[in-house]
């Protein structure tokens, strides 16, 4: 039998209309659609009738393996993250687990939060910026501080992925503190919290303050640069052009 075709599907921040048309036509084809539970509930009236192959949150390499297997025996494949799935997602490991297999791959990209957090803060990552998850399951501390420090320094913005989970509370604390050794208390910075979904939220506040808002694990966090600035309650950061 013929391998079949794995379709890895950046699905967006939640709801079908931050999906793109790619996504959802892969979506229609495939006839086996594998994820994290919560994602495959949120895409639940697109995928009924299909099977399932759910896993549970730290389950992720069990998941790729399921998903190979799945496509060896010769079937459709949607293997579906949010937002998108090379942004840390399952798409590079989906990769290494299927090498040598002869399986067809296809990545489907989507949009990460960085851009969908963004778009609702309005535009804190016009210029140069860094994304750095706050994770440190996968990644040891040390890493994270030393990214933290050298992006200050370089002045860019900064998207903070994974700021908090229900083990870790005070990372968005630690990861503060690193900051104001080098960054002004007066640092404009955001919150958006579950972008595209049911309690979608923004909040404008200063790296001073930080620490102290509220964040969980649908939560991601931005800080500016140092030209960041609110504009009729936007968050900018000004590309540079004169004469505005
Ligand atoms: N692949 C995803 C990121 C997964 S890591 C992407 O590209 O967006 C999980 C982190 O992503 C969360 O802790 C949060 O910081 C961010 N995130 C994912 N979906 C989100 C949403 N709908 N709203 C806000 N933040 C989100």
């Amino acid at each position: 039998m013929k391998n079949g075709t794995i379709y890895v599907i950046g699905l967006g921040p939640g709801g079908r209309e931050q999906m793109t048309l790619r996504a959802v036509r892969a979506l229609e084809r495939c006839d086996c659609v594998a994820g994290y539970g919560l994602y495959l509930d949120l895409i639940a009236g697109m995928i009924a009738g299909k099977e399932r192959i759910e896993t549970g949150m730290t389950r992720e390499v069990e998941r790729c393996r399921a998903a190979r297997d799945a496509a060896l025996a010769g079937k459709t494949v949607a293997l579906v993250s949010s937002g998108d799935a090379g942004v840390y997602g399952m798409a590079g490991l989906l990769l290494e687990v299927c090498e040598g297999d002869g399986i067809t791959v296809e990545i489907i990209p989507g949009v990460t939060a960085a851009c969908s957090g963004g778009a609702l803060l309005g535009s804190p990552l016009t210029c140069d910026f860094a994304c750095i998850s706050l994770s440190d399951l996968l990644t040891p501390w040390e890493v994270i501080a030393r990214r933290l420090r050298g992006a200050a320094a370089g002045d860019f913005a900064l998207v903070l992925y994974n700021p908090a989970s229900k083990k870790r509370v005070d990372t968005l604390a630690r990861a503060c503190e690193i900051l104001l050794e080098s960054l002004p208390a007066e640092t404009v910075c955001g919150m958006v919290r579950s972008v595209g979904r049911g309690g979608e939220s923004r909040e404008l506040t200063t790296l001073g303050q930080l620490a102290e808002q509220p964040c969980d694990m649908l939560t991601t966090v931005f800080i500016g640069n140092s030209r960041t600035r609110i504009v009729n309650g936007w968050m900018v950061t000004p590309r540079g052009y004169r004469g505005i």
